[in-house]
Parts: C-alpha cells; structure tokens; sequence
C-alpha cells in the first residue's frame, strides 16, 4: 500500500514535471507524525530518503531508532527548549517563525561548533490559526537571521488553508514562489535560496505547478491520521 502510493505521489510529479521523478528536482518528504516505525521502513524500504514529523517528542525516539541513512526534517512548530534535541540531527528545520527561535538555534549551534540548515516559515494567507511570518516583515526578519553565523537559511516554507478546491490554493504558491525568487537576487551571508517546501496530500500537484520543490505528504501515503 504505501510502496503504491509513493509511486503514485512520484507519477504525479512525472506528469506536472514532464520528466522523471529524479530529475525532477523535487524532494518528497514522507510525513510520518503519529505513524509506527514499521511504517517508516516500509516506506524508506520503496525509495523514500526524506521523513518528517511536526513533534521533537516523536521525531527523537525514531531517528534513534530508525538511525542515519535517511534525512529527518522538523517540519512542526518548534519549542526553543527542544532546540537542543534536534540540531545537528535533522537535515532542514522547516518552521523558523520568530527571533527568540533564531537566537536559541544560534545558541546551541555555537556551543557544539556545529551550523543547522532551516528554512523560514511564511504566513502568506495570515490565517491566525498558522505560525510563520508575514510577507511584510520578511525582509526585517531575513537581515536579522543573516547576522548569525551558525545558521544557514536554505529557503521558505508555507502552509496554504485548506479550500475544498485544491486550486483555490494556487495564489498562495505563487506568491511565495516570487518572494522566493526576489530574494535569491539580494546579496546575503547566510541566506540562500534552494528549497521552497510547501504542498501537502490536498495541494501538492497545484504546489508543484506553482513553483514547489520539495513537499510534505503525509496522510496520502500513510492513511488518515486519527487524533
Ligand atoms: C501533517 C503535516 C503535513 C502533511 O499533511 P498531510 O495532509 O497529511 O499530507 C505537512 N506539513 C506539516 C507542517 C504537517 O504538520
């Protein structure tokens, strides 16, 4: 089941892309929050090389058991007291969303000489039940984060509202996508733009058609969660 349902994920990627799966430039990230780790494997096991999860509590436990050979992603909101559980552990923090974050990543990094790779996580539809920042205090919070050595900006990530029409979506994608395009013209020390992580099972091809190049899916491939 979850074997088939990467292949579809990477067949619908093929069709938008118009080329393979591995040319294609998209990294698929297997959301697996409140999966076993038996589903895990069974998904590495068919070809995934990129997990995620939203909760330090339950991303810790898999990665020491799961171990290397995979990249980890904290995709979640992200407390500054478990900072220090994921540096240097995971490939992309996805939800950078406030100073105090920054200065506690930057903090830890420095005290182990390590630097963490993060992305910046945008409110393009300022819905206030989603974290991130808004369009217009980008700029501010992009000087700020440029001023600390031990953390690398590598892209953004949004989540869009969920509308019933997964085209209705669409003008959140592509305005990130231009924000993300603006930036990569200005000079920064420790910014560069390379991901823009946004679509999930509901909007991940209008995602792709977007601009997206790396996605989160979860319930698509793993079953619906039960909370
Ligand atoms: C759960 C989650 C996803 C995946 O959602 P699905 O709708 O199950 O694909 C993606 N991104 C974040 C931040 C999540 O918390």
């Amino acid at each position: 089941m979850i074997k088939e349902n990467i292949e579809n994920v990477k067949k619908a990627i093929e069709k938008i892309k118009g080329c393979s799966f591995e040319d294609s430039g998209i990294t698929l990230i297997a959301v697996t929050k409140q999966k076993p780790v038996s589903d895990i494997i069974e998904a590495i096991d068919s070809g995934i090389e990129d997990v995620g999860e939203n909760k330090v509590q339950e991303l810790v436990p898999k990665m020491d058991e799961i171990g290397d050979g995979v990249n980890y992603h904290m995709i979640g909101h992200l407390q500054s007291n478990k900072v220090k559980d994921v540096i240097g552990r995971v490939k992309l923090i996805h939800s950078v969303d406030r100073k105090s974050l920054v200065k506690e990543i930057e903090k830890r990094c420095k005290a182990e000489g390590i630097t963490q790779d993060v992305l910046i996580q945008v409110n393009v539809s300022k819905e206030d039940t989603k974290s991130g920042i808004y369009v217009e205090d980008l700029k501010d919070f992009l000087d700020y984060i440029d001023g600390f050595e031990h953390i690398k900006v590598k892209g953004l990530m949004t989540m869009a509202p969920h509308y019933e029409k997964p085209e209705d979506t669409a003008w959140v994608f592509k305005k990130l996508k231009e924000i993300f395009e603006d930036i990569k013209s200005i000079n920064y020390n420790n910014i560069k733009m390379e991901y823009l992580s946004m679509g999930m099972s509901h909007d991940y091809e209008v995602a792709i058609e977007n601009g997206s190049n790396m996605i989160r899916i979860g319930s698509y491939l793993f079953g619906d969660r039960i909370y």
